[in-house]
């Protein structure tokens, strides 16, 4: 039986061999373990396997694991409604699907109201998917415009979940073209931090530490398939 700690000993296994490859640093990457389905007593096991950041996909549900659990650094990675954000700022440190004006308005006045600061990434829908949550390209600009005014939101990057490919490669020039943006937007807004660019899931994080991410968010090759 493969353990918790075997999976983990392998994708960190499988980011340092992506890092080498691309000339980059382990330590640059954060692992973003995602929890969607899973019980408390799996992510407690987690914790104990040194695992430190967690993402969730659904409010309810995280909030019910989060307030057992008391501990971990939690990123919200779904599609977030304004009339939850309130809970959200409770909730997470991070917020990596930041997609709208009105949004970001909400969080920081929730921000505010709990004398807290929220991270925040802004997600973007590359390939315009009607499916997926996200701002195309774009429209991000008018965002950006708009971020100085976060008093309670630190920007401090970008968030793609690319059409789905069942084997890496093909999402390569995705991942690629997410970085372009950043270096094009960065220019753009100096004063603002895009160092942050979270892609890459289970099966084709390497791919995507290879084009720059810094944050992969990986749940099945951590603790199995959801079923
Ligand atoms: C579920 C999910 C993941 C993790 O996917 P795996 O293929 O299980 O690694 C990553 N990002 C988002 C946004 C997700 O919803």
């Amino acid at each position: 039986m493969e353990t918790l700690a075997d999976r983990i000993d392998r994708v960190n296994e499988r980011i340092q061999q992506a890092c080498r490859r691309s000339g980059r640093k382990a330590q640059e990457i954060l692992l973003v373990a995602v929890t969607k389905t899973l019980p408390a007593e799996r992510l407690l096991e987690a914790l104990t396997e040194g695992l430190t950041h967690f993402g969730e996909n659904y409010i309810q549900e995280a909030k019910q694991k989060i307030e057992q659990i008391h501990q971990g650094t939690w990123h919200f990675i779904g599609h977030l409604q304004s009339n939850k954000a309130k809970i959200a700022v409770k909730l997470f440190s991070m917020i990596e699907t930041l997609d709208r004006l009105s949004l970001a308005e909400e969080l920081n006045r929730q921000a505010e109201l709990s004398g807290k600061v929220l991270e925040v990434l802004l997600q973007v829908n590359e390939a315009g998917e009607d499916s997926k949550s996200g701002l195309p390209p774009d429209q991000i600009p008018s965002l950006l415009e708009a971020a100085p005014s976060w008093s309670h939101l630190r920007l401090r990057g970008l968030m793609a979940i690319p059409p789905y490919e069942p084997d890496p490669e093909p999402s390569r020039r995705w991942f690629r073209s997410l970085y372009q943006w950043q270096g094009k937007w960065q220019s753009r807004f100096p004063d603002l931090d895009l160092s942050q660019l979270s892609m890459g899931m289970s099966h084709d994080f390497e791919t995507a530490i290879e084009e720059g991410a810094t944050i992969i968010r990986v749940g099945t090759a951590l603790f199995g398939s959801r079923s």
